[in-house]
């Protein structure tokens, strides 16, 4: 069976480390590189019930697309029991689990997160968004829809509580996609003549200001437009080392709820 390493080497030929930001933290983050493996659990998060999953599950890695620790909104000073983090990455390694965290690294990279998004909304020739190393992807729609049925269909594709969505009703064909936070990129939307762009964690002057910028929005959510790539990850792990046991984690799921009035 696998080692870690040579997982996280395969990862590495799917998506280069050097594809990475700056403050960004990938590749195996937690474990013995030596360590075999025989069964993986993929997530997009390394939470405390995907662990507890894991180890539900007898596996020897975890493969996430969100660092564990130490990216830019993680930084880890201290490894306590008494504390949130601490209590995780104990958790982990007393297990014996390895972690490997492929983000930003995957995110443009063919079969990365935008790919699987584009994907998962059906889009027709997909490609990039922009500049060809940008992150972002953009695509068509087989047949044009008003807005409020294409927000329907991406709440649904991306099995999502709700989207919240602004702009004119008009159709909808050009679609720009950037799973997770990806807001800067409204304006490369628009440059490539993008009739919608459907990316997460927008704000409120990102939806005011939208319309006056000829651009229609829909923020899906961070969880539901990155989550596609956790397939993608588990069958490239199948094709790669068949033989190894690749499952994607069941607890891991979308925590934002709506209400909407009315209903
Ligand atoms: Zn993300």
């Amino acid at each position: 069976m696998p080692t870690v390493r040579e997982i996280e080497q395969a990862l590495f030929r799917l998506a280069p480390k050097e594809g990475a930001m700056d403050w960004d933290n990938v590749g195996q983050l937690l474990g013995d590189p030596e360590a075999e493996v025989r069964r993986v659990l993929v997530a997009l998060d390394i939470t405390e019930a995907v662990a507890d999953e894991a180890i539900a599950e007898n596996c020897q890695l975890i493969v996430s697309h969100h660092p564990v620790m130490n990216c830019k909104w993680l930084p880890v000073q201290t490894v306590r029991q008494d504390t949130p983090q601490g209590h995780l990455l104990l958790k982990i390694l007393r297990s014996g689990l390895s972690a490997i965290c492929m983000h930003t690294n995957r995110d443009g990279a063919p079969g990365g997160v935008n790919a699987a998004l584009a994907a998962a909304l059906g889009l027709e020739d997909p490609g990039p968004l922009g500049d060809p190393e940008g992150l972002c992807r953009m695509g068509t729609l087989a047949s044009p829809m008003p807005l409020q049925e294409f927000a329907k269909h991406v709440c649904r594709a991306l099995q999502a509580n709700g989207v919240r969505y602004a702009g004119d009703s008009g159709p909808v064909r050009k679609v720009a996609v950037g799973g997770g936070a990806c807001g800067d990129y409204e304006d490369a939307a628009i440059a490539a003549g993008c009739d919608v762009f459907v990316t997460s964690d927008l704000s409120y002057h990102q939806f005011l200001d939208a319309a006056g910028k000829g651009i229609r929005l829909i923020d899906a959510g961070h969880f539901p437009t990155e989550n596609p790539v956790c397939t993608v990850l588990a069958e490239y792990l199948r094709g790669r080392f068949p033989g190894l046991t690749v499952t994607k984690s069941a607890s891991h799921r979308e925590v934002i709820q709506y209400y909407v009035e009315g209903e």
